[in-house]
């Protein structure tokens, strides 16, 4: 019960590894606050797994890219909840596209949702936390944001901005008590990645030193760490959750 009586907040926390991130929090007595475009499915579990330890699974619908819509709705959240401990910024898409082919459009709402909201969501949560004199900020970035890959310029620009920014802030609120890093998964089991053909997926496997994709599993670990007091001596950092590929 590592989170034990703390509340978080994580976007995008339907499915895929913010699912994984909602559950964990949860089976370690949190309380998780999770924005999404829509409900999905997992709603009703959530709120039994909370209900067991005395804690609250709510949901809120939310686009992240809308600046006044996702302020009104972490403020709400913070009135609601009486203050906000660990925010995880997990919301993110892929555009992929060779950089000639890439359009304006393509490019802005990667660098937007990926990069732009943590912005957004932060300047409301980390101002609260700082008053609180605690808190944990994780932002999801990439592998590909330290190594780059070809197809993912507006991917990979928006997850190294993240970093960037994960360190900036780290810097501005480690006075106050607050931590913020960044997580750096590589290739993981999600929708995201399930696209991906078996020749791709073997060329992949060929490249981590593990050998293997990983499951959303691994990265909430590395996240329930980064959210504990484990982790009280930890900021500014970006820890590669990847089986080895691009130490
Ligand atoms: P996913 O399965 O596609 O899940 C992403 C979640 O974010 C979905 O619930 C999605 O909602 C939500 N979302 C997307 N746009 C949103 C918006 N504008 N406002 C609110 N919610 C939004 O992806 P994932 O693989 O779990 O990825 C989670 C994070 O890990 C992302 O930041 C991704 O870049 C990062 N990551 C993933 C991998 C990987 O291999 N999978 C590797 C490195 C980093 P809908 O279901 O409604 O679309």
């Amino acid at each position: 019960m590592l989170v034990q009586g703390k509340t978080a907040l994580v976007t995008g926390g339907s499915r895929g590894i913010g699912r994984e991130i909602v559950l964990t929090l949860l089976n370690n007595g949190a309380s998780v606050y999770y924005i999404d475009l829509a409900e999905g499915e997992s709603l009703a579990e959530y709120q039994e797994i909370a209900a067991k330890h005395g804690q609250k699974a709510v949901f809120k619908q939310g686009n992240v890219a809308d600046e006044a819509a996702i302020t009104a709705t972490c403020e709400q959240i913070l009135e609601e909840s009486g203050g906000i401990d660990i925010l995880v910024n997990n919301a993110g898409i892929t555009r992929d596209g060779l950089v000639f082919r890439m359009t304006a459009k393509d490019w802005n709402d990667v660098l937007t949702i990926n990069l732009t909201s943590a912005f957004y969501i932060s300047k409301v949560i980390s101002r609260s936390m700082i008053k609180r004199r605690v808190g944990s900020v994780i932002n999801v970035a990439s592998i590909v944001g330290v190594i780059g890959n070809g197809g993912q310029t507006n991917y990979s620009a928006s997850k190294a901005g993240l970093i960037g920014f994960t360190k900036s802030l780290a810097r501005e609120v480690a006075g106050r008590g607050v931590r913020v890093n960044a997580i750096a998964p590589g290739f993981i089991n999600t929708k995201m990645t399930e696209q991906l053909n078996e020749e791709q997926r073997d060329a992949l496997r060929a490249q981590i030193p593990l050998g293997r994709i990983g499951e959303p599993e691994e990265v909430a670990k590395v996240v329930l760490f980064l959210a504990s007091d484990l982790a009280s001596y930890v900021t500014g950092q970006v820890v590669h959750i990847t089986g080895g590929m691009g130490m």
